[in-house]
């Protein structure tokens, strides 16, 4: 253990608390094994003062004027801009990706607040003249209330940032409760926000596990619950939330499948799938885990696919070479290694093997190096289950159809890509595959912030995906006004059928 450990507490009223509460977990550097922070964890009474706090912010930060609103958005970008290496250092030390990876996920976050800062044309209603004699209809787009955000641990700052900008921009006001491993980014960005002149309470960021979850979830207050994280989790988060009577957005875990046809750029295959499979050493809800590699395809790929994982660096973040990075806990590394063996067993050909890597200097770390199986089948709990670390699996099959089969018949439907030369083919991958987000030569088609984000099956449980347009309706809920102002016409008295339009 290091010699000082920071205390992460809530952070309510526009700043981090001190008070220790009755319960806390550890924080990890998974570069090192050692512990370096504790972070409170919430109790229903913590949970009430964040929800208190964020209700009576409500009150006024609806009525702030939307122009007000976005500038506010648009000085919260302007810091992370300028304390974006300072944040991604942060995200390193406790989640273990290397900086330029934290970077790009930052980048990804100021996305959404750019998108945020047009909030003013985004919250445009419709306006209807005389839709009857001396009658105007029109929409409005009002705020929900307090909101809460559910986020995982593998993007502390992105996830978060898919959902409060917009969230806030719509004029609720938001309680975050990020994942108990990495729970600094979190705080720092609530911080950053305070600074760009947010009043306190309108994002207030409480930490913990299932106790925190489930005392906003069945909160009378809370409006809406966005959740990201795996698929029990979200089912858990969706079936609760809707039986309190909130609306929810609930998305789960991922089986990303890459097809690779043999009319495709293999080298760009290979290379994309390097980078899609290894990258936050496999933890992204949109890494590509499963290969499907259609005809011979399959015999060149998986030479590129060797000699480039045995090239790869792994190490810390503290390492500026390193391309690949720990998984985030201990626990974290020993369930995919133990996915590895099983692998093994149910007949797979392991073609690397990531089990042995050793990280001179961080011998404790959480590492496991990248691991490539060929020939694994559909029926395998290595090819059906969310692995969610360093593990590619590479399925072989002979023909398009059968491609789009076997990703069709997966439980997951988050992202999915195909890599060929062919606009047929890619267009009819494009049509038929049951999946939310679909890469045509993209490894990782994560949408930009203007169209949303979002899967499909299990990968998602509720109706609206996370940001662009879909954000703005989710985060606010439309009220129609029909309007006459009558002027000096005597009124007709009463009539008691039903009113219609002037026809
Ligand atoms: P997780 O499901 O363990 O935790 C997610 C959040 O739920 C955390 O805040 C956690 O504290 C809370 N939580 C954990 N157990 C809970 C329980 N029993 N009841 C209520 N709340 C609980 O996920 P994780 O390990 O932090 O993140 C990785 C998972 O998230 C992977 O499955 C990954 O695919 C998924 N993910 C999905 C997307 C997507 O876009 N669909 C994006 C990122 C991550």
């Amino acid at each position: 253990m290091q010699d000082t450990v920071r205390f992460i507490g809530h952070f309510i009223g526009g700043a981090a608390g001190e008070e220790k509460g009755a319960r806390a977990g550890d924080v990890y550097d998974p570069a090192t094994g050692e512990i370096t922070g504790s972070v409170a964890f919430a109790d229903g009474e913590a949970v009430d003062r964040a929800v208190d706090d964020a209700s009576r912010a409500f009150e006024s930060w609806r009525h702030v004027p939307v122009s007000k609103r976005a500038s506010v958005m648009f000085a919260f970008r302007e810091l992370l801009l300028s304390r974006k290496q300072d944040l991604a250092r942060m995200i390193s030390s406790e989640h273990g990706k290397v900086v330029a990876d934290a970077v790009g996920e930052i980048d990804r976050g100021i996305e959404v607040v750019e998108f945020a800062c047009g909030i003013g044309q985004l919250l445009k209603g419709d306006f209807s003249e005389n839709v009857s004699r001396g009658v105007d209809t029109y929409s409005i787009r009002q705020p929900l209330g307090v909101v809460a955000g559910i986020t995982p641990f593998n993007f502390p700052a992105m996830v978060p940032m898919w959902m409060f900008p917009i969230a806030i921009a719509c004029g609720n006001t938001f309680v975050l409760k990020p994942s108990e491993r990495d729970p600094s980014a979190p705080n720092f960005l609530a911080e950053l926000f305070i600074e760009a002149g947010l009043p306190p309470g309108v994002l207030n960021v409480v930490h913990g596990d299932k106790v925190a979850v489930d005392a906003l979830l069945t909160h009378r207050d809370v409006a809406a619950v966005s959740s990201v994280g795996s698929t029990p989790v979200a089912r858990h988060i969706y079936e609760t939330g809707a039986a309190n009577g909130k609306r929810v957005q609930a998305l789960g875990g991922a089986k990303n499948h890459m097809v690779v046809m043999p009319d495709c750029d293999l080298e760009a295959a290979a290379n994309a799938l390097v980078s899609a499979g290894y990258g936050s050493t496999g933890q992204r809800c949109m890494a590509v885990s499963a290969v499907v590699a259609v005809g011979e395809a399959g015999d060149a790929l998986i030479d590129r696919l060797r000699s480039k994982i045995e090239k790869l660096r792994v190490g810390p973040a503290s390492d500026p070479d390193a391309e690949m990075g720990p998984l985030v806990s201990g626990e974290a590394r020993d369930k995919v290694a133990s996915f590895v063996d099983l692998g093994l067993d149910e007949g797979a050909d392991l073609a690397v093997d990531g089990r042995g890597v050793k990280v001179e200097g961080n011998e404790e770390g959480f590492f496991l190096g990248p691991t490539l199986f060929d020939r694994v089948t559909p029926d395998m709990r290595i090819y059906q289950e969310e692995i969610f670390g360093p593990v590619l699996s590479v399925v072989r099959c002979d023909s398009l159809d059968e491609a789009i089969a076997i990703v069709n018949a997966n439980p997951y439907g988050n992202g999915t890509a195909i890599f060929t030369a062919n606009g047929n083919s890619a267009r009819l991958f494009q049509n038929e595959v049951s999946v939310g987000m679909v890469g045509v030569n993209v490894p990782i088609p994560v949408p930009v912030a203007f169209y949303p984000f979002g899967g499909w099956k299990s990968s998602l449980f509720g109706d609206s995906h996370v940001y662009g347009p879909e954000g703005v309706r989710f985060y606010t809920r439309t009220k129609v006004v029909t309007s006459r102002w009558p002027e000096g016409e005597p009124s007709a008295g009463p009539n008691l059928s039903f009113p219609g339009s002037d026809r």
